[in-house]
């Protein structure tokens, strides 16, 4: 963990409470509680229009809740004397002077917040925009767009980070490198919440899991929970005496298919049983596995009642 960061830990949570927004007619929010806790990175997952955005707007004080409350260290965000420096935010809609270089931009915030002139440097080659720095914002594309709101999240060294769809517009070896910047920074010991669509990228960044569809609450466990729990595991085997294999393996609970010849599809079953039926009966096998349910599986079945928006192609948003 980093010393600076040590003995921190409680007052670093994020907690939302009975959070509710309405605009108009609209519930875009609704009664929604949940936590996020230090030391892990936690995946705020769901389709488009299912909230993510206006609950970490009503984190950092852009949007007033209707009712409930969000806090982060026990405080409401604009009770911090010193934002950049507790919570770093990457939020989609960005205020960045056009005409302005990055590091102009990066300077201009640092001076507002007794950063020092260093940290500048620091952040602007953490997210690799060093030969850029000089030009203007204006001219960047969507990818060195984020990698600069990034910068801005991490100026203040702040123990928590809260990212909305930090992966939008990046390349993939972007997304490769905020990944394990990420995870990184969770290791350290901070508070680190981003919200995606995308149920395979949360998959590989996160460890927590919070899920929302039609601003509700509809899962809050961990990564791998969320996966056994939902697209069940399948055991998946060949063999030249598949038919054989199958004879042996039925039992109640136990569902067999064979998408082709020589190979079963078991549910109902661990891959040791499996294997340990193959021997007693002296049964040949060529392969033995298990193929976890995806995360994209267990996200398409727990929200399938709550997309308000059905998309034609990944990445295109409400
Ligand atoms: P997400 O980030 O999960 O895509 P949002 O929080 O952006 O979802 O939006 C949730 C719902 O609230 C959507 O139906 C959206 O259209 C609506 N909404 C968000 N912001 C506003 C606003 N300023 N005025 C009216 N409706 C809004």
């Amino acid at each position: 963990m980093n010393p600076a960061l040590r003995g921190r830990s409680v007052v670093d949570m994020i907690e939302i409470e009975h959070l509710t927004k309405r605009y108009g007619k609209k519930t875009a929010v609704d009664d929604l509680s949940f936590t996020v806790k230090p030391g892990a990175v936690t995946g705020f997952l769901g389709p488009n229009g299912a909230g993510k955005s206006t609950t970490m707007r009503a984190i950092v004080g852009l949007d007033a809740p209707t009712s409930g409350v969000a806090r982060v260290g026990g405080k409401h965000y604009s009770q911090f004397r010193s934002p950049l420096t507790e919570v770093g935010a990457l939020l989609e809609a960005k205020s960045v002077h056009a005409g302005r270089s990055a590091y102009k931009h990066l300077l201009a915030l640092a001076h507002t917040h007794a950063i020092p002139k260093r940290r500048v440097s620091e952040v602007i080659d953490v997210v690799g925009l060093s030969d850029v720095a000089g030009k203007r914002v204006g001219g960047f594309s969507l990818g060195m767009g984020q990698r600069l709101g990034i910068a801005v999240a991490l100026l203040g060294d702040p123990a928590v980070l809260i990212l909305d769809e930090p992966v939008n517009g990046l390349d993939p070896d972007g997304v490769r490198w905020i990944r394990e910047l990420l995870k990184g920074l969770a290791a350290e010991g901070r508070t680190v919440f981003l919200s995606s669509h995308l149920m395979s990228e949360l998959a590989q960044t996160a460890e927590h899991l919070v899920v929302v569809g039609q601003g509700r609450l509809l899962a809050d466990t961990t990564v791998e929970d969320f996966i056994d729990g939902r697209g069940a595991g399948r055991v998946r085997v060949s063999s030249p005496d598949a038919a054989a294999l199958a004879e042996c393996l039925r039992g109640p609970g136990v569902s067999i298919t064979s998408p082709q010849s020589g190979v079963l599809e078991i549910q109902g079953t661990e891959a040791a049983a499996v294997g340990q039926a193959a021997a007693a009966h002296g049964i040949v096998l060529h392969e033995l596995r298990t193929d976890r349910g995806s995360l994209e599986d267990a996200f398409m079945e727990i929200t399938a009642d709550s997309v308000e928006y059905h998309q034609s192609k990944e990445g295109v948003s409400a």
